[in-house]
């Protein structure tokens, strides 16, 4: 499998050493312009700062095409700033700052909304289905999950307080997995996201060889 990472900002060095830790060199790329994207099973999109990656996104012509392979399918981990920018709507902030989204994820994200850089912290977190014990989660002036739709699972928790979800596709997390030391959530995404591609090979399969039809041709 091949894995992107979006490098136009923030802690993309930390995600490409987790991903190095479960995968090999080769299936590890950096996105930086619309052609990397060509290829990728799956994508992660780092913590930094959101309104600093809507620009560069912008200006490197990947807000479009990028959209466009998340909307079709394509899963994305996002972590923080990454979670802003998936998110479908954001607590207005002071002085109308805040970055457009792509819209993905089902959630009303919050920014800052633990503090500033000062109030970061680590807290340990409960994620479902994730035998080993408690997760490390580490938070560098993290977002909050302020309420989520129906297109959204819970599936990472902190206390009462949610802090991650996610939907066919979209992982969204408030805190940073790849500081944490513990490859838990990122192997899960990575055996989540190999199935995902397997299933709609075999359905690409089973629609070519059979008589395709407009349902089948949607389902791809
Ligand atoms: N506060 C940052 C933002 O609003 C996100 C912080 C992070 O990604 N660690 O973009």
């Amino acid at each position: 499998m091949k894995v992107g990472v979006l490098a136009l900002q923030g802690d993309v060095p930390e995600h490409r050493l987790a991903l190095a830790e479960l995968l090999p060199p080769e299936s590890i790329g950096l996105v930086r312009a619309p052609p990397d994207l060509e290829g990728l099973d799956a994508m992660l999109m780092p913590g930094g700062e959101s309104t600093t990656i809507a620009q560069l996104l912008a200006t490197s012509g990947l807000w479009e095409p990028l959209g466009r392979r998340l909307h079709e399918g394509l899963p994305v981990l996002a972590t923080c700033a990454g979670l802003i920018l998936v998110s479908q709507r954001l607590v207005p902030g002071a002085g109308g700052r805040d970055p457009p989204t792509l819209g993905l994820l089902d959630v009303l994200v919050g920014r800052n909304e633990y503090g500033g850089q000062v109030d970061s912290f680590e807290a340990p977190l409960e994620v479902d289905g994730e035998p080993g014990g408690p997760f490390p989660g580490v938070f560098i002036r993290a977002p909050k999950i302020v309420s989520f739709g129906p297109g959204a699972e819970p599936f990472v928790r902190m206390g009462s307080e949610v802090v991650g979800v996610r939907s066919a596709t979209v992982w969204g997390l408030t805190f940073h997995p790849e500081l944490s030391g513990d490859p838990r959530l990122l192997a899960g995404f990575l055996s989540a996201a190999r199935e995902r591609g397997a299933h709609s090979r075999s359905t690409h399969a089973r629609s070519t060889t059979s008589r395709a039809t407009p349902t089948s041709a949607a389902q791809k």
